[in-house]
């Protein structure tokens, strides 16, 4: 299967190809919900308004005619009735504005626009997309329009009683804490660049230098540049991928049952249907 523009979201191309938005649906979100939107695709949950609001960002510099399509296609989701652009989509154009006024900014978007690489890689088949890839000077960008670029907020982390964590409970690292990380880690950015890199080296024999431009949606907008060329971190990261995958690839060759997390939408939609709910003994209050 040749992957294009139009075909590549499909779920046909989810199916042949691991994304690293199917990776991480699987390895850290809700097993049984993944499963539904990318092996059976019985789930297909409809984008929030943040997704779309980041695909009219995206569009934009991608290029004028795929902005264009992009309007044409979520006019009444950009639109009010009376024809005036809605609140999210006129802070988003501010956005822009803000970040085309940044030289900075627009030096990094230099480069070819949404190229797909396909790649194999640790035994499966991958597809990546990237934003923007600057071949001459070898560095990839992905283009993040977040809540906020410099507030931290809460995750879960697992650990043990050496102070060692993860974000992946196991036997060793079983005690949740709460602590308050940046948008990058709380968004995983570090494996998703470990991923992209590692792609495009098993496809072009060349290593490119991962790279964040990243815009608020606070008021005025803030940019920032974040360089995440550090081969420590992203090789720990490329020993996670090693060690999940595995698993994940069973989940999807049906060799392993996935879990349900009772949580998410998608389990909570199953639970309905079928009249289902669940019963927990409650936990104590322990600080
Ligand atoms: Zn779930």
């Amino acid at each position: 299967m040749k992957l294009d523009s139009v075909n590549y979201y499909s779920l046909e191309a989810d199916q042949k190809y691991m994304s690293v938005s199917q990776f991480e649906a699987f390895a850290h979100g809700c097993e049984a919900a993944a499963y539904r939107r990318y092996v059976t695709g019985e789930d297909k949950s409809e984008e929030s308004t943040a997704l779309r609001v980041g695909s009219y960002v995206h569009s934009y510099f991608e290029s004028p005619e795929a902005h264009t399509a992009f309007c044409e296609e979520n006019k009444e989701l950009i639109m009010t009735k009376t024809g005036k652009l809605r609140t999210d989509f006129e802070k988003a154009n501010q956005a822009i504005k803000a970040a085309e006024n940044c030289p900075a900014f627009m030096f990094f978007m230099e480069g070819e626009r949404e190229q797909i690489f396909t790649a194999k890689w640790l035994g499966v088949n991958w597809k990546i997309r990237c934003d923007v890839i600057n071949h001459q000077k070898k560095y990839l960008v992905d283009l993040k329009y977040v809540k906020s670029l410099s507030q931290h907020d809460w995750m879960t982390v697992y650990r043990d009683e050496q102070g060692n964590y993860s974000r992946i409970q196991s036997e060793q690292l079983s005690t949740p804490k709460n602590i308050k990380v940046p948008f990058h880690i709380i968004w995983n950015y570090w494996q998703r660049m470990a991923i992209y890199q590692a792609i495009l080296l098993a496809a072009t024999g060349e290593v490119y230098r991962p790279i964040i431009a990243g815009i608020s949606k606070e008021e005025p907008p803030d940019i920032k540049i974040l360089d995440m060329h550090n081969p420590e971190a992203l090789e720990a990261e490329v020993s996670q991928v090693a060690e999940l995958l595995p698993r994940v690839l069973d989940i999807r060759k049906g060799k392993v049952k996935p879990t349900n997390c009772n949580n998410c939408a998608s389990c909570r939609q199953q639970m309905r249907q079928q009249g289902k709910c669940e019963i927990l003994t409650a936990e104590p209050f322990v600080l």
